[in-house]
């Protein structure tokens, strides 16, 4: 049997393995405590279990990976996924609170204009398998515990809200208390913003942390960064984020990437401002990362302090979001552009130290 028609084991609830009670418990233990994905290392399982367990699960659902170290201590990776395509994920190891950034799809459908992945076109939604994969191959590559992982932002390849069954289970996995246990405060999920995922979240979760892309607070210039914005006005984006709020208690994020002479604006900061009074919200300014081929420059400094000082002083909260490992290709969906000509991929699942790419 092929490895991809193993059922893959990450994408599975504790309560759908075919065992019960302290071998379960041992199994969940090797996988989401230890990282261990090879079932013959598995030593205190007997050995005709081990058998068994491979022959109809595989906890493997990548190709390859590569990484490439930045030097601020961030590591992105590039996986190849069983059918040859290509996603990333993020790892940034924050003294005391270490996040991985992940992706739910390859590519994305949305093309934001300023995103590389959104250059990139869609390739396909990924698995939950794939999603709750990523985390425990970082883990596996850092040696550390998956359970030690306790952010996690689906800030990476692809539009979460637009795969929703695969990230709703996805993220139930990682918030189970005998997968890894994570806090859904602790997980976070990035959306273009659309307002009728964003009410079927609210209606039947996981409550999760929501962090919008606003990315401009008048529809003409949203229009003309993110094509998404034709079909949903930012008033309906608001009122989903809104009951989003009431239903969770948790406050929004809104992220506002500056581009230089398109949202950085004195009067976009002042309506930002004002379409945010009612909400608990926070503001994340992400200064745009340019990649190859980018239609748009960054805000300069002088401008983007600008932009945060308006709105600290129309009293909202906002701290401003630097993409770390920008040697690295930083950028979203950077490394999968920059490699996707490239017809080889990394062999095995050991990571490849690579600063080619
Ligand atoms: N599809 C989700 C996740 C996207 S990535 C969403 O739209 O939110 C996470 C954030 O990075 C989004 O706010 C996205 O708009 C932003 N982003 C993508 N490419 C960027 C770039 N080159 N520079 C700055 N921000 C970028």
């Amino acid at each position: 049997m092929s490895a991809a028609a193993l059922r893959q084991l990450a994408g599975l609830f504790p309560e759908e393995l075919p065992l019960g009670g302290y071998r379960l418990e041992q199994l969940l233990g090797w996988v989401y405590g230890r990282g261990v994905t090879d079932f013959s290392q598995m030593h205190t399982l007997p050995a005709s279990l081990r058998g068994e367990l491979a022959a109809a699960f595989s906890l493997q659902p990548f190709a390859g990976l590569q990484r490439v170290d930045a030097e601020d201590g961030s590591s992105r990776y590039l996986f190849t996924l069983l059918d040859g395509q290509r996603t990333e994920a993020v790892y940034m190891p924050y003294a005391g609170h270490s996040t991985l950034c992940v992706s739910s799809m390859v590519g994305c459908p949305a093309a934001c204009r300023f995103c590389a992945t959104g250059a990139m076109g869609f390739g396909r939604n990924l698995s939950a398998a794939e999603v709750v994969g990523q985390l425990l191959a970082v883990a596996g590559d850092q040696g550390i515990s998956p359970r030690s992982l306790r952010n996690l932002v689906f800030m990476g390849m692809g539009e979460p809200l637009l795969n929703l069954a695969q990230v709703r289970r996805a993220a139930e996995i990682l918030l189970h208390p005998r997968a890894l246990g994570m806090s859904a405060r602790r997980v976070t999920l990035s959306t273009v913003g659309l307002p009728a995922k964003i009410l079927a979240l609210s209606a039947s979760g996981p409550h999760l942390r929501l962090a919008i892309s606003l990315h401009a607070p008048d529809e003409p210039t949203r229009q003309r960064i993110i094509p998404t914005a034709h079909a949903h006005p930012i008033a309906e984006i608001l009122s989903a984020a809104s009951a989003y709020q009431e239903a969770t208690g948790r406050r929004i994020s809104f992220e506002y990437s500056l581009l230089r002479g398109v949202n950085d604006h004195d009067w976009q900061a002042d309506l930002l401002a004002e379409l945010l009074r009612g909400l608990i919200a926070h503001v994340n300014l992400i200064p745009l990362n340019p990649w190859p081929g980018s239609p748009y420059r960054a805000t300069s400094e002088a401008g983007l302090q600008r932009f945060l000082d308006r709105l600290a002083l129309r009293g909202i909260p906002v701290s401003v979001r630097r993409s770390r490992g920008r040697e690295a290709g930083a950028a979203c969906g950077q490394l999968a552009l920059a490699a996707a000509p490239r017809a080889d991929s990394a062999r095995g699942l050991s990571a490849q130290n690579s600063s080619r790419l």
